[in-house]
């Protein structure tokens, strides 16, 4: 009797942002439609991808670091390494020229290509030949808009709506990894909400790396929200990331009043002061964003606004560093990511200004707004204590078994005691706030 021939393993691991989390579920598809399978377990795969970011410096030297971890396992056996994404992109010579170790490279827009990349790889190993793959083209039209990725069961899930970016912010990779900015058509959009509903998804999540510029024939972005809205079915529907330059007033009006839309805005500032902000490219000036700001509060004072700050970019000076600093109490975000300056290769920034501002200063500005923000989202969070809220549960808490957790409107996260509060993931229910930290509000029964 024949036996029937053992599929080949792959292993796939995600490193950066959401995106890359969800174009790996995209690679998974894609892949098993050509009869691949995939294991959790490194140690019996034939095929190591490595979904791979650019953006952050701590992204890019993990996957260096576990580069160097997989020379070990190549040599006790046949292994097919593949590096995918952004640093695929950006580093193409880096990897092709000084990494033996790696036999594939595809960029975020060559993933359709992946399966006969993969064969010739593992079809030139068997006959003892060394070869490198590589897609790495930069595509006008790709938007995989006819892979539905295959999702983890839970209680969100992920919708690209657009790709790439036409910003060119002048610190960011993202332009030159995954090229210019791509909509999908909304009908696809729109059935595959309807499909993710019936599965049991309570909440959907529109991503994008400029989602609030999307655009397709006569849909804009506040359309395409409204639309999935109201897809029976999902409860809460959410975006990330916007760009602040992309606010009309039918998408503020969508936030503010529609009841299914998600009242939580992150507004990326990246510096409040005016000269940075121009270096950055950025587009907007501090007092145009903060009268953004004011527009959002006088719609719906409840909105929750988070965002992304960079400290120490070039020739940023102490004065120019205490704009930010200033922003940050003006605004009293609800939570903002910091983030130190670091000099991404093929960046505009790289090319055009030195990265000159000494590390220890960069870390003291990041270390003076990490405490101020610590400080004000706990005063933020302290304002809900006493209210009652709405709260859509995703499943234990991550710090311990016997505590429940899930997110406000606002995406802010609370816990409380399982046994005395019994819920199940997917579920919307009441919770009241009895105190709060900087990360966290914590609830008690009625
Ligand atoms: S908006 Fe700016 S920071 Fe965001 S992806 Fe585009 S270029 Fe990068």
């Amino acid at each position: 009797m024949k036996t029937k021939p053992v599929p080949p393993q792959i292993h796939i691991e995600t490193f950066g942002c959401q995106m890359n989390e969800y174009d790996s579920e995209l690679v998974r598809t894609l892949l098993k439609r050509k009869g691949y399978v995939f294991t959790e377990d490194r140690e019996c795969a034939d095929i190591i991808l490595m979904n791979t970011c650019a953006i952050r410096e701590n992204a890019h030297t993990k996957v260096y670091t576990h580069l160097s971890d997989l020379k070990a396992l190549k040599k006790t056996r046949p292994l097919v390494v593949g590096v995918l994404g952004c640093m695929a992109q950006n580093l193409k010579e880096d990897l092709t020229n000084k990494e033996p170790l790696v036999d594939i490279l595809a960029g975020p827009d060559s993933y359709r290509q992946l399966p006969i990349l993969i064969s010739n790889a593992m079809r030139a190993q068997q006959q003892g030949e060394k070869s490198k793959g590589l897609a790495v083209d930069l595509s006008e039209y790709e938007t995989y808009d006819d892979i539905v990725p295959e999702r983890v069961p839970g209680v969100n899930a992920w919708i690209a709506v657009m790709r790439g970016c036409d910003n060119f912010c002048s610190f960011c990779v993202v332009p030159y990894t995954r090229g210019r900015e791509r909509s999908r058509d909304p009908e696809g959009i729109i059935e595959e909400a309807g499909q993710i509903a019936a599965q049991g998804f309570k909440q959907i999540t529109l991503l994008g790396q400029n989602v609030n510029s999307y655009r397709s024939g006569d849909w804009d972005f506040a359309h395409l929200i409204t639309a999935l809205a109201k897809v029976p079915g999902v409860e809460r529907a959410r975006f990330t990331l916007p760009h602040p330059k992309d606010f009309p007033t039918s998408l503020l009006e969508a936030v503010a009043f529609h009841p299914r839309i998600c009242k939580h805005i992150h507004l990326p500032s990246q510096s409040g002061n005016d000269r940075i902000l121009g270096m950055m490219n950025r587009t907007y000036t501090r007092r145009e964003y903060l009268l953004l700001v004011d527009r959002i509060r006088s719609m719906n004072p409840d909105i929750v606004l988070t965002t992304d700050i960079i400290a120490g970019f070039c020739s940023e000076t102490d004065a120019e560093f205490s704009d930010t600093y200033r922003l940050l109490e003006e605004v009293r975000y609800h939570s903002a990511f910091i983030f130190l300056y670091s000099e991404r290769t093929n960046t505009i920034a790289a090319r055009k200004f030195p990265d000159d501002v000494p590390a220890q200063i960069k870390s003291q500005r990041v270390t003076a707004l990490v405490e101020l923000q610590r400080r004000i989202s706990t005063e933020r969070n302290r304002e809900y204590v006493g209210a009652t809220l709405s709260v859509l549960v995703e499943g234990d808490a991550k710090k311990s078994p016997l505590q429940a957790m899930g997110k406000t409107d606002g995406n802010i996260t609370v816990v409380w005691n399982k046994t005395a509060l019994p819920s199940q993931p997917g579920q919307l229910v009441t919770r009241e706030i009895y105190d709060a930290s900087a990360s966290t509000l914590y609830a008690r029964a009625l």
